[in-house]
């Protein structure tokens, strides 16, 4: 590995910046320990780090790994503390969680945002609140009453109910029978979770959960359908989930869950186009551009790229600079390159 590379890949270490999470391991040469790039411990100098590209040459090179931040398993995974909590959520979903709850679990209120916040990129109050005002919002469709439900749900008064619910909903609680409602999952992967979003029939979102913009995307998204997202699942959930997955075991590139389409005739264009390209190359804005048959709409190509919701699936990742140079990503460039090797190494 070249000394720029490694210098790339200490400064990333340095600042834990998440988008590199899974493209390289760190060995410190001083602890034969060996960590990811977000490690929230103490950084040993550049001369005592070694970098790899994967966990398993760090083990082989007899690193131990990490306690504190668990290279061998995927960044921002659900660690045991999220799990306990979201499986507290599961067995009491209708409980409003407050500070004294977390004291019961021995959870420091404080941890448990900042683990929510990366891997569902909110925090465990706004889980929990989402997940119980999808409670309220499938008992008010089933008929049951909007005061039976507010109370069933914890709320003493039914302001503090309409306002919880218009939080989450974008709407208040007599207006939930004519709302669209989305849920969501979040898919471990080696790169970082990612979140995905659909109704019962439609993907409408897969994107890295740290992807730059991605709060201002979903609200748009909400903003357009008038639509409630929760967390939940549905039919082309589970097979994204599994499309997914053995896109980054195997690198098998078959995605067939269906999507919907939102943007300009031109945006929809591109992106159909982006799905022509096959794993393992790569093409230019320029070459796409003449692609669909508008050779000077090289900087309207690009945008409608930066557009894209379907990380991965729409490949956006396999268009480059004409210089050869690897180009913008929203999820990242360490992530676009990744993939990028990912494919043609299949
Ligand atoms: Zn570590």
């Amino acid at each position: 590995m070249n000394q720029m590379l490694q210098k790339e890949y200490y400064n990333a270490f340095l600042q834990r910046n998440s988008q590199y999470e899974g493209t390289f391991f760190v060995g410190v040469k001083t602890t034969g320990i060996f960590c990811r790039p977000t490690c929230p411990a103490k950084k040993p100098k550049f001369e005592n780090c070694e970098f790899f590209l994967d966990a398993k040459s760090a083990l082989y090179a007899s690193y131990r790994p990490c306690k504190k931040c668990n290279p061998l398993f995927p960044p921002n995974s659900e660690s045991d503390l999220v799990q306990k909590l979201v499986k507290a959520v599961e067995k009491n979903p209708e409980k409003r969680w407050k500070t004294v709850d977390f004291a019961k679990l021995s959870i420091h209120e404080k941890t448990a945002r900042r683990q929510f916040q990366k891997r569902f990129g909110m925090t465990f109050i706004e889980y929990a609140r989402a997940r119980r005002m999808g409670i309220a919002m499938k008992q008010i469709r089933s008929n049951i009453s909007i005061i039976d439900t507010q109370l069933s749900t914890g709320f003493e008064s039914s302001s503090g109910f309409r306002d919880a619910f218009s939080h989450v909903m974008g709407k208040p609680p007599s207006s939930a029978k004519d709302t669209t409602v989305l849920k969501a999952v979040w898919i471990d992967t080696p790169l970082g979770p990612m979140i995905s979003l659909a109704d019962e029939k439609l993907l409408y979102l897969l994107e890295f959960v740290d992807r730059r913009g991605l709060e201002k995307e979903i609200e748009n998204l909400r903003f357009k359908l008038q639509a409630a997202i929760i967390p939940g699942s549905t039919p082309p959930l589970v097979s994204i989930e599994k499309e997914v997955k053995a896109y980054f075991q195997n690198g098998a590139y078959q995605f067939t869950t269906p999507i919907k389409y939102f943007g300009s005739p031109f945006q929809q264009t591109v992106w159909k186009k982006l799905q022509e390209i096959p794993p393992g190359k790569t093409i230019s804005y320029a070459q796409l551009a003449a692609f669909i048959g508008k050779p000077t709409a090289c900087r309207a190509v690009a945008n409608a790229n930066g557009k894209n919701q379907f990380a991965i699936m729409i490949p956006c990742h396999r268009v480059i600079n004409t210089s050869g140079q690897i180009g913008g990503y929203g999820g990242g460039i360490p992530r676009k390159k990744w993939l990028i090797e990912h494919e043609a190494n299949r």
